[in-house]
């Protein structure tokens, strides 16, 4: 794995759970592909008159347990293998939590920063003009994601229904609400995951008001702050962070004051009564619960021995190196692994998804209880395969989810 190219990243990891489960060769060599994948030009005319030809993707990786879904990236350092690689993730992150999906990706490679907003609405219509063929809410269903906004998956969703002649807002998740958008969206990602705190606390028998530390202070971040009390009922929340640094109160701070804080000031830094501390002390601090909510490779062989927190929720995508999770494991840190700790957002798309194709919206309360009882199911089915087969969370969370791509490819009569 010395290639940090994502796509050999995916398939190495891939590999070590198919290894495991024993699958055989033409098993193997199917799961370790895209099934589809679409590369296009996309001319857009620019403000300035001129003609600019963005490249686009879709990559459907696996359909064997359900319609396609995953998010959309417009960003500079795209390509096809960081597409792939999302599009593999994807598919066990929808097997993992068990619902009816596979797993699919898309971008554009462009800065949307340098862009008007009629031009980046004409890019996502060029999106969908090049695809919309291959989509559906019962084919592949894409999502927002970096730099993807509620704004342009409406678009998108306007010009797929202009192509098709009918109303289908199944087509694209994370839309505004008034045009199909699901209640409970915007703090999915944190609730799932707390919701698996709380499973994990009382499997190990944690106390769920003892301390907590988030690393990371934007949409997963601090909605984990807010939920954390409101759904495990209490717990002190001594440490935050962001990208300028963190702080630190003993005894315990306001986690409404200092989203409060955050928002007035742009930064956690400055909070009345905190001391600053470092975002590699914060990893350090003796806490019940982290929740790392930043980047990725935060936590590696070199600081891993110092972690001393009892559970590690990972809302990040990626914040554990493989050297380090063998480390956390062997000290008896619990690693609630990225793809099932943060899996609570694909949840609620589904969720979207499937209120769009029955033109039938759900109240929040529905989403919430429909939420929390995917995540436990999920995070118990993790536990048992740790527990069955004493491998690190995450191992198990690769052998849960990949079994059940498999049982659907072998069903289905591929393989
Ligand atoms: P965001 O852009 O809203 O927030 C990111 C936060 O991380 C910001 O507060 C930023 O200041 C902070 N940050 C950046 N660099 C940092 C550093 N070096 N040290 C500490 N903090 C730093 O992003 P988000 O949506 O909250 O996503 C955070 C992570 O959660 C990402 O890994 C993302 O892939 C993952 N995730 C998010 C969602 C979701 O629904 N938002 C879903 C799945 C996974």
């Amino acid at each position: 794995m010395s290639e940090l190219n994502p796509f050999k990243i995916a398939q190495a990891q891939f590999d070590e759970a198919a290894e495991i489960l024993g699958l055989e060769p033409a098993m193997r060599e199917i799961l370790r592909w895209p099934r589809r994948e679409y590369k296009f030009t996309i001319p857009v005319k620019m403000d300035d008159g001129s003609t600019k030809v963005f490249h686009g993707y879709r990559v459907q990786y696996n359909d064997a347990r359900g319609p396609t879904k995953g998010g959309l990236r417009w960003h500079p350092d795209e390509t096809i293998d960081t597409v792939r690689a999302l599009a593999a993730w994807m598919t066990w992150k929808t097997s993992v939590v068990d619902i009816p999906l596979g797993g699919g990706k898309g971008g554009v490679t462009c800065n949307p920063k340098e862009m008007s907003e009629n031009e980046k609405e004409r890019l996502a219509r060029g999106w969908m003009r090049v695809i919309a063929r291959e989509l559906g809410g019962d084919r592949d269903c894409p999502a927002p994601d970096v730099y993807t906004t509620p704004q342009i998956m409406a678009w998108m969703m306007d010009e797929y229904e202009t192509i098709i002649g009918r109303n289908h807002p199944a087509v694209i998740t994370g839309k505004p609400i008034p045009i199909g958008g699901s209640q409970g969206r915007g703090d999915a990602t944190a609730r799932g995951g707390i919701f698996t705190v709380r499973e994990a606390c009382k499997k190990l028998g944690i106390d769920p008001n003892g301390t907590y530390a988030i690393q990371g202070f934007g949409n997963a971040g601090q909605y984990a702050a807010l939920l954390h009390k409101e759904v495990l009922g209490g717990g002190k929340l001594i440490a935050v962070s962001d990208s300028r640094g963190g702080i630190y109160v003993e005894g315990g701070m306001d986690p409404e004051a200092i989203v409060k804080h955050k928002l007035k000031t742009g930064k956690v830094g400055g909070f009345p009564g905190s001391k600053g501390i470092t975002n590699e002390e914060l990893l350090e601090l003796d806490v019940d619960i982290l929740y790392p909510s930043a980047l990725e490779n935060v936590i590696t062989k070199d600081n891993a021995k110092n972690v001393k927190c009892k559970i590690s929720c990972e809302l990040a995508n990626g914040p554990t190196t493989p050297e380090a999770d063998i480390i956390l494991h062997n000290k008896g840190v619990h690693v609630i692994p990225d793809f099932l700790a943060n899996a609570g957002g694909v949840t609620v798309s589904y969720f979207e998804q499937v209120q769009g194709m029955y033109n039938y919206y759900w109240s929040l309360e529905d989403v919430h209880k429909q939420l929390d009882a995917r995540m436990t199911k999920a995070y118990h089915d993790v536990f048992n395969m740790h527990s069955e087969k004493k491998v690190h969370m995450r191992s198990a969370a690769y052998l849960v989810a990949v079994a059940r791509v498999a049982e659907a490819v072998k069903l289905r009569g591929w393989v």
